[in-house]
């Protein structure tokens, strides 16, 4: 039932049509993180996932609804939160615990000091954020073996996705982005991303609406990688324009038709002849089968 205004009769209040709206965003967010799991088998029963932390809007809005869903699923699973202290100048240490602890979830905190050895090996006025990524993730790739999460969950989401595919078509002459699944290449870890069917400004919408004590991920004075932001502004331009654009393009990676591409590896281009003269074969035996069956 709409919630009343009750100082203007029917009309519904500023606060009550607030709330619903939040009410609907909750809803598709926790729609499309259910649908990825089950679309990609992310979690299973006895699950320990290690749920990545960074401080930023997407890592809180993936932790906040894999509780959600925990709190519901049919089947038993559990959270872990991790976050990496890379000590980067000004890095608010107490923030994450504090509201860790508030969660009452269970939480660890890794140190290291990446920001130092970053500074080291990157030339100055070069972007830090590629080695700085890499050196987080062999971290808590590491992390998870220790305290025994057999799943990492990175909070990266369907723009994120897209974004990489742009960047990898223009600078890296391949067809590849995030998957939302994947096997790390030595075999020890498995990653998800739930957030894979989630748009980044209703995200942002929930991040803001849930006021999680946001920490900047630039503290350590990188720009966040140019070619990304170009990237970005590139898509949101398009979607601007045209309306479904980005949802149609993210439609487009759970749908390929390797026939229909250039991968040689992907298609065996080769054996056509013989598929054909295969196809041509069993043609003419039907014809044949339906005029004995017709005499
Ligand atoms: S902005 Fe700084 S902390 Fe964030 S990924 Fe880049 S180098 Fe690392």
């Amino acid at each position: 039932m709409p919630e009343m205004d009750l100082h203007h009769g029917s009309a519904p209040s500023a606060a009550a049509k607030e709330k619903r709206e939040f009410n609907k965003l909750q809803k598709r967010l926790r729609r499309q993180v259910g649908n990825a799991i089950i679309d990609y088998a992310m979690i299973n029963a006895g699950d320990r996932v290690m749920v990545c932390l960074s401080g930023g809007k997407d890592s809180y809005t993936m932790l906040e609804i894999l509780r959600n869903l925990q709190r519901n699923a049919p089947v038993d699973f559990e959270l872990v939160a991790v976050n990496m202290d890379q000590k980067q100048p000004g890095f608010p240490e107490h923030v994450l615990p504090e509201y860790l602890r508030a969660l009452g979830i269970e939480y660890h905190i890794v140190e290291r000091d990446t920001y130092s050895i970053v500074k080291e090996k990157v030339p100055e006025g070069k972007t830090t954020c590629a080695l700085c990524s890499r050196l987080r993730r062999g971290t808590l790739y590491g992390f998870a073996e220790e305290i025994g999460a057999n799943k990492i969950a990175l909070g990266h989401h369907r723009d994120d996705m897209l974004e990489t595919l742009f960047l990898n078509m223009f600078f890296g002459g391949s067809l590849k982005s995030m998957p939302p699944k994947l096997l790390s290449d030595d075999g020890r870890n498995l990653v998800i991303r739930p957030l894979a069917y989630c748009a980044e400004a209703d995200i942002a919408d929930f991040s803001e609406a849930m006021g999680f004590p946001i920490i900047p991920c630039n503290l350590c004075g990188s720009q966040e990688n140019l070619q990304r932001q170009v990237v970005k502004e590139m898509l949101a331009d398009w979607e601007k324009k045209h309306p479904g654009r980005i949802e149609s393009m993210f439609r487009a990676i759970t749908n390929i038709a390797p026939s229909q591409l250039a991968d040689r590896d992907l298609f065996d281009f080769h054996g056509l002849e013989e598929k054909q003269q295969r196809m041509q074969r069993d043609r003419i035996e039907s014809v044949n089968l339906m005029a004995a069956e017709g005499s």
